[in-house]
């Protein structure tokens, strides 16, 4: 499968992703069709053409696998079905099906990630009260309870606190307000890790199998969210390239073709434990697009598109930082410092919480 240049990639996903991937398909030449329910979507600012519909119309998603010659997406939570008409009307999708399944659910996402023989945080299914205590009795406190299926951004997660700092609830309470806060969804139960860093790796395999890695950044969360990437991650060399191992076997058993983000904790003991994978470019590999000769979202295009892969070489240092909520107003001065690229997503309603641009700052390159 080769789409040349003037064909087109379908996009499912109208978002900051979709509009990087298809500016990234634009410079090679290729035209980006996108597909959202959202009107005025930060891809469709920049695409070839737009189609406007939900994920469950048939008709719709019909006449867009017709016009275009691959399909990919920029969210991982486009429903299975979406995929499965999309493959009736023979619009190659890529990644497959099964990555996006196994993505799709933590609890599944856990139990392949241990099957090829990578670790994860310490974990328990959790379907109800009595399953929790099951859980807490079996990982201990602290813990954090996660929904299964549709969490982002530390969004449908909440901490279970250690014994002493738990206060003034009865073991009991706590757990039931837990379980309330996630909504009492099938959820899983996971084990604090006390790690000394986060690292990812932004990875790519080609149609014909071949692999390529790029530098892996270290990142910093605040209350859920990416805050900045550091690259390179100033992390023990073993730990880095197990971690690429890790991805690398990732995407050979899933058959994947695309880029994929995997996220890591390095523990204090040097060891690598995944936390979890994206099916799809991945916020923390925004810094490829200005420290790179390829980013992370020609990349992306260039293998599902059929393309040899491009050299993932890092000729800069870099930190790239979010711009969330109001912090985008901050573009007037970060428009006028060196080094720095700015890139804003376009997105017409500043919500705090939203993700509205990200900078890259731009450094000799160290090592
Ligand atoms: P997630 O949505 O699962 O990627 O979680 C968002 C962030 O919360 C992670 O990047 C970590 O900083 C933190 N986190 C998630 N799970 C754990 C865990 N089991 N132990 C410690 N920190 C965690």
């Amino acid at each position: 499968m080769l789409v040349e240049p003037n064909g087109v990639i379908g996009i499912l996903g109208g978002g900051q992703l979709g509009r990087m991937l298809a500016l990234a398909a634009a410079r090679l030449g290729l035209r980006a069709h996108i597909y959202t329910p959202e009107e005025n979507s930060p891809a469709a600012d920049v695409a070839h053409a737009v189609t406007i519909g939900s994920y469950a119309d048939a008709a719709k998603l019909a006449a867009f696998g017709e016009v275009v010659n691959v399909v990919t997406y920029e969210f991982e939570n486009v429903p299975a079905e979406t995929v499965d008409i999309l493959a009736a009307h023979h619009a190659p999708t890529a990644p497959g099906a099964r990555a996006l399944g196994v993505a799709q659910d933590r609890l599944i996402e856990k139990e392949f990630v241990n099957s090829i023989g990578a670790g994860t945080a310490p974990f328990h299914p959790v379907d109800d009260l009595a399953s929790l205590e099951a859980g807490l009795r079996k990982i201990g406190r602290p813990a954090i309870l996660k929904t299964r299926r549709l969490g982002y951004d530390g969004k449908g997660q909440t901490s279970i606190a250690a014994a002493e700092t738990d206060l003034p609830h009865t073991w009991e309470e706590a757990n039931k307000k837990a379980w309330a806060e996630i909504g009492a969804r099938p959820s899983i139960l996971e084990g604090f890790i006390d790690f000394s860093m986060e690292i990812s790796i932004i990875a790519a395999r080609g149609r014909d199998g071949e692999i390529r890695c790029y530098d892996a950044p270290q990142n910093i969360h605040q209350g859920g969210i990416l805050r900045r990437s550091i690259v390179p991650a100033l992390a023990a060399a073993d730990a880095v390239a197990d971690a690429k191992a890790i991805a690398a076997r990732m995407l050979t058993d899933l058959d994947y073709v695309g880029v994929i983000g995997v996220e890591f904790f390095i523990l204090k003991s040097g060891g690598v434990l995944v936390n979890e994978f994206a099916p799809r470019v991945h916020n923390s590999g925004h810094w490829t697009a200005d420290a790179c000769a390829v980013s992370q979202f020609e990349q992306h295009i260039r293998a599902v598109a059929g393309w040899p892969l491009g050299d993932p070489a890092r000729h800069s240092d870099c930190v790239m930082e979010n711009l969330i909520g109001d912090e985008v107003e901050r573009w007037r001065d970060l428009s006028r410092e060196p080094q720095t690229c700015v890139h804003l997503y376009g997105k017409l309603e500043t919500l705090p919480g939203r993700k509205m641009g990200h900078v890259t700052r731009l450094m000799k390159k160290s090592s």
